[in-house]
């Protein structure tokens, strides 16, 4: 079945009316902001929303690239391709830049939206990884006002997050942090399409030592994606090849690949541990040389 179930369709001028709107509509109301998870969902009758919010309208306010309060700041509605052309975003995270020329094709980058990639909270996404391996935060919008969410308490599981009914996501929030480097390595079946697995790493260092480190997969868990055992083993460490090795080992005994069409959970698992130390010998490349 490819046609979607029959449905209204609204439009928001505004972030005060999409909220309105969903708090008139109820829990079959949906907001669709580049479609490209949606409404594939909704032609094969995976998501069969009553009425549908067009948000849009809202890319000139919530579509945006700024540095604010040593924070990099992201509107929900920013497309994939203005997080991959944008200087500010590659020069603090250079992960954001890796991911975005992995994720999909052109006309998926186009529209796609951190907001929609985030809130699809599909366990194969490639930004949640980056989020979750720079340790963001997301801002929740709702009638009572916004509140801001780690990564961690976001993703709830698979396709589900913390953003409630009559809410919506708005911003993401990104640290700036001194000595720090950031990279992200994928192994896809062919140009563009979901991640077999895939590995984000954050490092900041003090001095000769790793202060801090994020490391997230994607595509070999159900949800969770962050690798805090695998973080914990290089805090205090020179970032040397061993460390990398150690966190890597651990990275891939914590994660929960399945079997499917892209390979076997032993292949996955192997590539959760040989991408991760990849990932994390180029963050520390970043971060020495930042
Ligand atoms: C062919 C193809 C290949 C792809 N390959 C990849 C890939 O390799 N890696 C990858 O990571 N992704 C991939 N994607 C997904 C792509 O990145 C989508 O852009 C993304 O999943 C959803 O963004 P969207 O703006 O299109 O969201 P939509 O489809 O509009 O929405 C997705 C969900 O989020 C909700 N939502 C949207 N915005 C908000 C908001 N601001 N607040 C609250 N809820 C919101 C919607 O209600 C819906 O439930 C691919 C998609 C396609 C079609």
């Amino acid at each position: 079945m490819q046609v979607p179930a029959p449905f209204e369709y609204a439009r928001a001028s505004s972030v005060d009316e999409a909220i309105e709107l969903l708090e008139r509509l109820g829990p079959d109301s949906r907001l669709v902001a580049g479609g490209h998870s949606l409404l594939p969902m909704m032609k094969l009758r995976l998501a069969t929303p009553e009425h549908l919010i067009d948000i849009n309208p809202l890319a000139g306010e919530l579509g945006y690239i700024a540095e604010e309060g040593g924070e990099a700041r992201i509107g929900a509605m920013t497309r994939h391709r203005e997080v991959l052309e944008s200087d500010l975003l590659a020069r603090h995270f250079p992960i954001m830049r890796d991911a975005e020329h992995k994720i999909a094709d052109p006309p998926v980058r186009n529209r796609g939206t951190i907001g929609g990639a985030l809130c699809q909270a599909d366990p194969s996404e490639d930004l949640s990884a980056v989020c979750a391996a720079l340790k963001a935060n997301v801002v929740i919008r709702g009638r009572g006002g916004e509140r801001v969410v780690d990564m961690v308490a976001f993703h709830r599981g698979p396709y589900e997050t913390a953003v409630g009914d009559a809410e919506m996501l708005v911003e993401v929030r990104v640290p700036v942090r001194p000595h720090g480097g950031s990279a992200y390595e994928k192994v896809e079946r062919r140009a563009g399409d979901w991640a077999v697995a895939s590995a984000g790493a954050a490092l900041w260092l003090d001095g000769a030592n790793v202060a801090d480190a994020g490391i997230a997969l994607s595509a070999v868990n159900p949800s969770g994606v962050r690798c805090e055992r695998a973080e914990q083993a290089l805090i205090g460490r020179p970032p040397s090849e061993e460390a990398f090795a150690e966190a890597a080992r651990l990275a891939a005994e914590d994660c929960e690949p399945i079997a499917d069409q892209r390979g076997s959970a032993e292949y996955k698992r192997h590539l959760a541990q040989e991408l991760t130390h990849r990932a994390l010998r180029r963050a520390a490349e970043r971060a020495l040389a930042s």
